[in-house]
C-alpha cells in the first residue's frame, strides 16, 4: 500500500538515523542523541515545519536523546511576538515537548560577541568598510574568483576597535561589518569571507536596545547548536552549501565535540505554498483571511480546518525523509486525514442544499425518535435518536424530476431509503411559478419498513440522509478547494508574487448559508469534528454560535488514493 510515499519513508529516516547509530557506535559525543528545532519568528509555522519538527523531535525519543526549541531571532526587523506564542502553541499542538529547553538565540549575543573578538584576536576576522554593491561585485561569481576587500590586511588592534565601534553604534547602518577571513578564491562562495556581523539600529523584541549590531544567520547558526550541546544539527537541502561554513566557524572558535549538519530535502506540497514570505503576501493582502485561513498549510489554518495532529504526524512519517528533493501530493495529505476521522468522528445527518420533502400519508403530529448508529467503524461509539416528522428536508440534488441513466436516488415514482427510517415513494412535486425551480417534493411512506423492522429488508437502490424540518437546526458550511489551481510552489517561485496571485484558485472556498443539521449538534464547540453522511468530513469553526453554526469542511469522503498511487488492492 502506498507503495512509493511509504517505502521512501523506511529508506530514508534510516539515512540520518544511520549517522547516529554509527555514531554512538563510535561513542561520539559520549552516546549523546541533542537536536533542535530553530524557527526564526518572522511567521506562523506550515506543514513543512512539522515535518521538521517530527523529524528533530522523533530522532530524539527514538534515540533516548533530547530535542530543544530554539527560536533563532537574529534579525530584529522581522520579528514579532506574536509568531513567537504561535509557533510555541503550534509544537506544542503537534505533540511534542521540549521540557525546560526553550532557548533564544538572542540570549547568546554577548557570547557570540565574545566569539568574534577570538576570531579577529586570531586573525581570522576583519572589519570591512566596503559597501552592499561593492562587497557583492568583489565576491566574483562562480566562474570569477573574488578579489580581497582593500581592509582585509587592517591590524587586530584596528579591528578590535572598529568592532567595538560597531557595537558602541559609533557608525551608520551598512557603514561596516565584520567579515571572517576565509579565502576569495574559494570555489564555494559562502567562503568567499563572508558576513558575519552588521550594523542594524533597531529595536529587538527581547534585548531591546541593547545591540546595535547583529550576527548573520551563518555565524550565528552553528554557534547556538555548540551552545547548546547539540550533536546532530538537521537542516534542509539549501544549506548544504553552507556546511563549510558551519564547521569553518566552529573550528576557529576551537569548539570541543562541534555539533555536525546533516540535510535532508525539504517538503514541497502541490497545488499550496509553503515559504513564509509567500504566505505573509496572502494574508498581509487579503487574498485569505488570516494566517489560520483553513485554506492555508499553516498549522493554524489545518487545525482550524480540522486536522488533527495524529494525521499530520502520521503523514509526516509516512512522506519520509530523503536526500532530494520532490513534491508531494496534497491529496496524501487528505488521504491521511480521512483515515483517521473515518475512526473516531461521530456520523450525522446534514442537509447542505436543502429541498423539501413532504410525506403525505405521515401523520401530522408524529414526531419519531430513529435510531442512529454514531460510527459503523468504532462499535464502542454506540446510537442515538434523530426525530423524524412529516415535513423533512433531503438534498436538492437528490431528487431529479427527470433523472438521467443509473440516478438512483429519488424522482417520480421512483422508490428510495431515508437512511435510519423508511422507504418513500415520489408521488409529486411543486414548482416554483416564478423560477422554475423544484420548491418541493411529495412523497408517501411504507409503515412496514421502518429501519430495524422485518419490512425494512426490502431493497431500494438509493439510501438518503435527511434532517426533520421541525427540529433541524440552521448552520452554514464552508467548502474549501486547493488555495493554487495547479502544480507546486517551485513554480510559483520562479513567476514571482504577480505569479502566485495568478495561480489562485478562484474556487478555493464557497460559503454555504442555508444548511440544515440534525438536533444533536446544538451545543457542539470549535474544534469538534463530525462525518455528515455523504458529505464529507466537517469541523466546528470558531465562528460558530449555539443559534448560528459554523463548519468548515475537512475532506470530502472520496478517497482516491490507492487509485492514485496506482494499487489495486483497495483498502475497503
Ligand atoms: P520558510 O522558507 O517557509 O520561510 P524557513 O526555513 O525560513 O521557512 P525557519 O523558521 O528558518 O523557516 O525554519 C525552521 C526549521 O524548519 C528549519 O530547520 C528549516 O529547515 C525547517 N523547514 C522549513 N521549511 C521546511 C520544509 N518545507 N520542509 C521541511 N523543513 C522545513
Ligand atoms: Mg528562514
Amino acid at each position: 500500500m502506498y507503495s512509493s510515499q511509504e517505502s521512501k519513508s523506511t529508506e530514508s529516516v534510516n539515512f540520518i538515523q544511520a549517522i547516529i547509530d554509527k555514531d554512538k557506535k563510535n561513542n561520539k559525543y559520549g552516546g549523546r542523541v541533542h537536536l533542535r528545532f530553530p524557527p526564526e519568528p518572522n511567521g506562523y509555522l506550515h506543514i513543512g515545519h512539522a515535518k521538521s519538527i517530527c523529524l528533530n523531535f522523533g530522532l530524539a525519543q527514538k534515540n533516548n536523546g533530547l530535542c530543544n526549541l530554539r527560536f533563532d531571532d537574529t534579525n530584529p526587523t522581522k520579528e514579532e511576538i506574536e509568531y513567537i506564542e504561535s509557533i510555541i502553541y503550534d509544537v506544542d499542538w503537534l505533540g511534542f515537548d521540549w521540557e525546560d529547553r526553550l532557548y533564544y538565540a538572542s540570549d547568546y549575543f554577548d557570547r557570540m560577541y565574545q566569539d568574534a573578538l577570538t576570531l579577529i584576536k586570531g586573525g581570522k576576522a576583519y572589519v570591512c568598510d566596503l559597501n552592499t554593491d561593492e562587497i557583492r561585485e568583489y565576491r566574483g561569481t562562480f566562474t570569477i574568483p573574488g578579489k580581497e576587500s582593500p581592509y582585509r590586511n587592517r591590524s587586530v588592534e584596528e579591528n578590535l576597535s572598529l568592532f567595538e565601534g560597531m557595537k558602541e553604534g559609533k557608525f551608520e547602518d551598512g557603514a561596516r561589518v565584520l567579515r571572517a577571513k576565509i579565502d576569495m578564491s574559494s570555489p564555494n562562495l559562502n567562503m568567499r569571507d563572508p558576513v558575519l556581523y552588521r550594523i542594524l539600529k533597531e529595536s529587538h523584541h527581547r534585548t531591546g536596545d541593547k545591540w546595535c549590531i547583529y550576527p548573520m544567520y551563518d555565524y550565528a547558526h552553528p554557534l547556538e547548536d555548540y551552545y547548546e550541546k547539540i550533536t546532530h544539527s538537521v537542516c534542509t537541502l539549501e544549506f548544504e552549501d553552507h556546511r563549510p561554513l558551519y564547521d569553518w566557524v566552529l573550528e576557529n572558535i576551537q569548539a570541543v565535540e562541534p555539533p555536525q549538519q546533516i540535510e535532508f530535502a525539504r517538503l514541497n506540497m502541490s497545488n499550496t505554498v509553503m515559504s513564509k514570505r509567500r504566505l505573509r503576501v496572502l494574508v498581509e493582502n487579503g487574498y485569505v483571511s488570516g494566517w489560520d485561513d483553513p485554506r492555508l498549510p499553516t498549522l493554524s489554518g489545518l487545525r482550524r480546518r480540522g486536522y488533527t495532529p495524529e494525521a499530520i504526524r502520521n503523514f509526516c512519517e509516512r512522506i519520509g525523509v530523503a536526500k532530494t528533493n520532490s513534491v508531494v501530493d496534497i491529496r496524501f495529505l487528505e488521504h491521511c486525514i480521512r483515515e483517521d476521522l473515518n475512526k473516531r468522528a461521530q456520523r450525522v445527518m446534514a442537509v447542505l442544499e436543502p429541498l423539501k420533502l413532504i410525506i403525505d400519508n405521515y401523520p401530522d403530529d408524529l414526531i419519531e425518535e430513529m435510531d442512529c448508529e454514531n460510527n459503523p467503524e468504532d462499535t464502542a461509539s454506540g446510537t442515538r435518536k434523530v426525530p423524524f416528522s412529516k415535513v423533512l428536508y433531503i438534498e436538492r440534488e437528490d431528487f431529479h424530476d427527470n433523472p438521467p441513466a443509473k440516478y438512483f436516488r429519488l424522482s417520480p415514482g421512483r422508490e428510495v431509503r431515508l437512511k435510519n427510517a423508511y422507504i418513500i415513494k415520489c408521488v409529486g412535486f411543486v414548482r416554483d411559478e416564478k423560477t422554475g425551480a423544484i420548491r418541493e417534493v411529495h412523497c408517501t411512506y411504507d409503515p412496514e419498513t421502518k429501519s430495524g423492522r422485518p419490512g425494512a429488508m426490502r431493497r431500494v437502490k438509493g439510501t438518503l440522509h435527511w434532517v426533520s424540518a421541525l427540529s433541524a437546526l440552521p448552520a452554514e458550511v464552508r467548502l474549501y478547494d486547493t488555495l493554487l489551481l495547479d502544480s507546486g510552489e517551485e513554480q510559483t517561485e520562479e513567476a514571482g508574487d504577480d505569479g502566485l496571485i495568478g495561480q489562485l484558485n478562484p474556487k478555493s472556498k464557497e460559503v454555504l448559508k442555508e444548511c440544515l443539521v440534525e438536533p444533536g449538534l446544538k451545543n457542539v464547540t470549535p474544534g469538534e469534528k463530525f462525518q455528515f453522511m455523504r458529505k464529507g468530513y466537517f469541523c466546528v469553526d470558531p465562528d460558530s454560535k449555539p443559534d448560528k453554526l459554523v463548519f468548515n469542511r475537512v475532506v470530502s469522503l472520496r478517497d482516491n488514493w490507492e487509485k492514485i498511487m496506482g494499487d489495486t488492492q483497495k483498502n475497503s
